[in-house]
């Protein structure tokens, strides 16, 4: 069965690409290569044994699209994964953020229909909560105001999505992951988060730092209501996180799914502190790490992590890997890149 992934390339993207093929399907990728490498391709060739078809295209071009699913022939679903991931930068170039980000989802939604395609897997965020009101926050925990135009092309996806839905006529079913915290590599260590500058997120500064890249880890304040005063997020495995895709999938095209949408969160259930990521970090590295206290990063929310419960009852979806072997992973991973 064909599976098109948008954003194939991408560091949560490759990780499914390579669940879908071991899982039996065949996973088409595409992708314009705007934040990621041609190597990657490398990469789930050594790790699959056989290249995957990718097509260098903008998920936004509705006529490249048509093009693709064309050639393909056949595609049965589609997880979407194309869109722009970095907060600050939404909040520096807003444009740009929602026409990629809304703007791929409305060209998916036009064309999807036109190949018979009714299966469809959206990458949300946790970002969608906000701040939460109490922990941990289940799928009836009620959105927030987004603190970034980034969080704001997510809830309006998830708007997007419902209001098709509702539409006559639609023949569409949609399931919309809400992810945590994605971290590590894949075993394998051919693939993984490959940054493009400065990272923004919280491990691969780590694996950064200690790898001698950037002098020092700035923690953003370590003032909140926590349990040591820093923040606390839900830190998920890369690879169990592209399996709960696997499960979506399969949901769909078994016609499984109660409803258009269907919403899961996909975390571990367990928050952890910033703290405790840097002393998990130096325990599986076997590094210390240097780090300083900063002041707070304007837009984090102080805590945040999942109930888990839907996505195991009815996905049948539970993480397996342990902060420690996930930091582990992204520990070699960056061995492998190197310097
Ligand atoms: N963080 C930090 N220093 C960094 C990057 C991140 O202290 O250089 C903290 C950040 O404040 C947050 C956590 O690490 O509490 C995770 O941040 P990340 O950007 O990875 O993900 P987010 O939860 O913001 O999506």
């Amino acid at each position: 069965m064909k599976i098109l992934v948008t954003g194939g390339a991408g560091y949560i993207g490759s990780h499914t690409v390579v669940e879908l093929a071991q899982a039996g399907y065949e996973p088409i990728i595409i992708d314009n290569f705007s934040n990621s490498k041609e190597s990657v391709l490398g990469g789930l060739r050594a790790i699959l044994g056989r290249d995957v078809p990718c097509h260098r295209i903008d998920c936004g071009d509705a006529e490249a699209l048509r093009g693709v699913l064309k050639q393909e022939d056949n595609v049965q679903g589609v997880i979407h994964f194309a869109a722009f991931k970095a907060v600050g930068e939404s909040v520096a170039e807003p444009l740009k953020y929602f026409q990629n980000n809304v703007g791929s989802l409305l060209t998916l939604l036009e064309v999807l229909p036109e190949f018979g395609i009714e299966s469809l897997v959206f990458s949300s965020s946790c970002t969608v909560y906000g701040v939460p009101d109490a922990l941990p926050v289940t799928e009836a925990t009620p959105t927030k105001p987004a603190s970034s135009p980034y969080g704001r092309t997510k809830q309006m996806c998830e708007d997007i999505v419902h209001d098709l839905a509702a539409a006559p006529g639609n023949k569409l079913y949609t399931i919309l992951l809400r992810y945590f915290n994605p971290i590590g590599a894949h075993e394998s260590a051919k693939i993984g988060e490959l940054p493009l500058g400065t990272p923004n997120n919280l491990v691969p500064f780590i694996t950064q730092t200690a790898v001698g890249i950037r002098e020092k880890l700035t923690i953003f304040g370590n003032d909140y209501d926590t349990v040591d005063g820093t923040n606390v997020r839900d830190y998920i495995h890369v690879v169990d996180l592209a399996q709960a895709h696997i499960a979506a999938v399969q949901r769909l095209l078994d016609r499984k799914a109660t409803d258009t949408v269907e919403t899961f969160n996909v975390g571990t259930g367990h928050g952890n502190s910033v703290l405790e990521v840097v002393q998990t970090f130096e325990q599986a590295s076997g590094q210390k790490l240097n780090y300083v206290i900063g002041p707070r990063r304007p837009g984090d929310v102080p805590a945040i992590y999942a109930d888990a419960t839907k996505a195991a009852e009815v996905l049948g979806f539970k993480t397996s890997t342990s902060l420690f072997d996930s930091l582990a992973s992204s520990w070699k991973w960056q061995l492998t890149l190197g310097k």
